[in-house]
């Protein structure tokens, strides 16, 4: 079997994803997700440029060599761009694999380590009473592990709040929005928050929380350290992780879970806050880190230090790389909780797929290969539409992180 083509899709049904289909001489295709969340067109470019070419007239089955033909090939390593492009050709040949053989790619990795994926929902509010209102609806709906983000009083724009009553989705068109930021208001807040969540409906819910980047590593262990008392499943993001040593400063001070990882590109990001046990989660994605061939070296390697996974699964990745997720978690012994934030109907139809939620939980169906389809015609009747990530600045007009 020789790979004939390779095509990559720009749609926009809702949001921009970027997709990758290898067509083989035997008609058998497979699909991958190359979306960069506001600078999609950067892989498309490299997959159309530099990838679909060498691909031509390769055997689809020899994944691996052509992993590391992709990798080491281009010299340049790594990077979100690079490795994005990657993980697109990856998971259309675990696509590929699955469909010639029959077999669905959970059972190919190894089959299932679990009966389905626990899934964590987002509870937004713009203040506690809407928040908590949004968590007891995620209660109602089955889901055992919600990730709680509220307005801070006194602050203009907060990360992962809607502005209106839609799902929350910080990409903008039309330039970058310029959110505001205050450690001090956050800090005073949060704890408030976490206390009403265990006040109102106790401790029989994983409780997530998402600091996005925000915190210095001793703001982040104050943190951790003032709401030990509300035993949070995670807080994510707590400080930037490119200084992996910052983290040890956080470890020293608290008990409270750490996850980090949803902007890693590779093993070498999270080598020294895995070895050193200086998180619990890991947060790296298919489509960001490599693909399933790379993802589950991460995974293997977090293993031996009882770190756990928990995938980034927000609505910038496209269902194709939920689909292959899904697949992912249910065999990777080492599975945290999967992110699930929905799609909007439109994505839903471009992509028909197999996998099935069920209060609380998923799993990918049981279709070879990893279940997600393209449905190119309806595609083509939503073109791109550029977008871009809000930045913040703190309220003196320092830049800061988003
Ligand atoms: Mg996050």
């Amino acid at each position: 079997m020789k790979i004939v083509r390779a095509d990559v899709i720009v749609t926009c049904p809702g949001r921009n994803f970027v997709t990758l289909k290898v067509v083989t001489d035997e008609g058998v295709y497979g699909i991958g997700d190359a979306t960069l969340n506001g600078r999609e067109l950067a892989v498309a470019a490299y997959l159309k440029e530099h990838v679909c070419p060498l691909l031509i007239g390769r055997d689809p089955g020899r994944i691996e060599d052509i992993w590391q033909f992709l990798y080491k090939g281009a010299y340049w390593r790594r990077g979100p761009v690079t490795m994005t492009a990657i993980a697109a050709v990856d998971m259309a040949l675990w696509d590929i694999l699955g469909k010639v053989t029959g077999m669905p790619l959970y059972k190919l990795l190894g089959g299932a380590s679990r009966d389905s994926v626990m899934v964590y929902g987002h509870a937004t509010g713009r203040d506690i009473p809407e928040a908590l209102d949004r968590y007891a609806e995620h209660i109602d709906q089955g889901y055992q592990a919600i990730r709680i983000q509220c307005g801070v009083p006194n602050m203009r724009s907060v990360y992962g709040v809607s502005k209106g009553n839609g799902v929350y989705e910080p990409a903008t068109k039309g330039g970058v929005e310029e959110q505001s930021w205050s450690t001090e208001k956050y800090l005073d807040f949060v704890p408030k928050l976490f206390e009403a969540v265990r006040d109102r409906f106790g401790f029989g819910t994983h409780l997530l929380h998402d600091a996005h980047h925000r915190l210095t590593p001793i703001e982040a262990a104050r943190l951790g350290k003032a709401v030990e008392p509300y035993r949070l499943f995670w807080i994510e993001d707590p400080t930037p992780a490119e200084n992996q040593e910052g983290f040890r400063l956080i470890r020293e001070h608290t008990v409270t879970p750490i996850a980090v990882g949803e902007v890693f590109n590779s093993i070498w990001d999270c080598k020294q806050l895995i070895e050193e046990q200086l998180i619990d989660y890991i947060r790296a994605t298919l489509t960001h880190a490599g693909g399933i061939t790379h993802l589950r070296r991460i995974a293997d390697f977090a293993s031996l230090y009882q770190v756990r996974t928990g995938c980034h699964g927000a609505s910038d990745l496209s269902p194709v790389c939920m689909g292959a997720a899904l697949h992912f978690d249910l065999w990777v012994p080492n599975f945290g909780v999967q992110e699930y934030m929905g799609f909007p109907e439109a994505a839903l139809e471009v992509f028909p797929h197999a996998w099935q939620f069920d209060r609380g939980t998923m799993h990918p169906g049981d279709v070879p290969g990893h279940g997600v389809d393209i449905d190119e015609a309806l595609a083509a009747r939503y073109p791109y539409d550029p977008a871009y990530l809000p930045v913040a600045r703190l309220e003196d007009g320092t830049l800061w992180n988003w």
